[in-house]
């Protein structure tokens, strides 16, 4: 039977522009189009949930219309919200700016989402058979870092801890980042946040440092890179390149929040970690052929590109 995922952390609006190309500084462009999405953490919770695991989030939403927004938007794709409003602080945001060629410029704002307190997280009860899921996002700007690493630490053993360090690794104080990846059951980072953990290599290297150096205590390691697909480095010695799949892809935003989902969906369905991978893959491959806000697929159709 699937378990449940919690996601402590992120989500926010997204305000999205495309531009034939960015203004340089001090200039003014007229967009192309305009769309308001819900982004942050809320693709990965996306993802999970339309592959069929059930989905809570745990976090501050903030006051207001974003709020709102927020609250609608997660309640529309079965995403219960545990943490109830608590500030009147306004929603953690974004502005992309997107150009024809594929610039991307984010300038983003934790508003709600920094005064995450272990006071606010009181409600958030965990059972066995759940998952906790947290990223580098938020314990880059949640207020009280040492809460939330508190928090993680005192789960109970049996509950898998599944942790992204992406996107701002280098705002997260080292303390807290060692802390949290020792108490990490599954590790799932791009190349980028790889290598800046564990240091240069390649990429069975840098897996094999991330297990043995940061995360003893983890049944896995997933690198994501790209249209490559990922690699995987287990407990057990398994160490496999799962490879990406080809297809056009339109928009790449948020691959990683689809790869992850995907996967622990995956595992908490029993699949085996190297198939999971494979299964997120093809999540992730599926949603960059999409344009837009929430372009995760669902079960159905990952099960239908496979082949099955
Ligand atoms: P992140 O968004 O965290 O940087 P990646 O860019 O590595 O993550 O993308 C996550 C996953 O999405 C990859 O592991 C791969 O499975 C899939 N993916 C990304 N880009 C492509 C692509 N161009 N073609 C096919 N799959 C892709």
């Amino acid at each position: 039977m699937s378990g449940r995922l919690v996601h402590i952390g992120s989500a926010v609006v997204d305000f999205v522009y495309r531009i034939d190309a960015l203004p340089a500084p001090g200039t003014e462009k007229t967009a192309s189009s305009f769309a308001q999405v819900a982004g942050g953490g809320f693709n990965m919770m996306v993802a999970a949930s339309r592959t069929g695991m059930k989905v809570a989030f745990g976090g501050q939403l903030g006051s207001g219309p974003n709020g709102d927004f927020l609250r609608a938007a997660l309640a529309a794709e079965g995403i219960a919200t545990l943490t109830p409003a608590s500030t009147m602080m306004d929603s953690g945001n974004c502005v992309a700016m997107i150009s024809g060629d594929a610039e991307r410029t984010f300038v983003s704002w934790p508003g709600a989402e920094s005064v995450l307190s272990l006071g606010m997280m009181a409600p958030i009860r965990v059972a066995p058979g759940d998952w906790v899921f947290a990223s580098g996002y938020t314990l880059s700007y949640v207020g009280s870092r040492d809460a939330l690493a508190d928090w993680i630490e005192a789960l109970p053993a049996e509950i898998p801890f599944v942790f992204d360090p992406t996107p701002v690794i280098s705002d997260i104080p080292r303390t807290i980042l060692d802390r949290v990846l020792a108490r990490t059951s599954w590790l799932s980072c791009n190349i980028v946040e790889a290598a800046e953990i564990a240091g240069a290599g390649d990429v069975e290297a840098i897996a094999a440092r991330l297990l043995s150096n940061h995360s003893p205590s983890a049944e896995g390691v997933v690198i994501r890179a790209g249209a490559k697909g990922c690699f995987v480095r287990l407990a057990d010695g398994t160490a496999q390149a799962v490879p990406g799949f080809k297809v056009a892809a339109v928009d790449t935003n948020g691959a990683g929040d689809t790869h992850i989902g995907a996967f622990v969906s995956a595992l908490s369905r029993g699949v085996p970690p190297v198939e999971a991978a494979r299964y997120a893959n093809a999540a992730a491959a599926l949603s960059v052929t999409r344009h837009g806000g929430s372009s995760a697929p669902t079960d159905q159709e990952i099960q239908t590109f496979l082949g099955h």
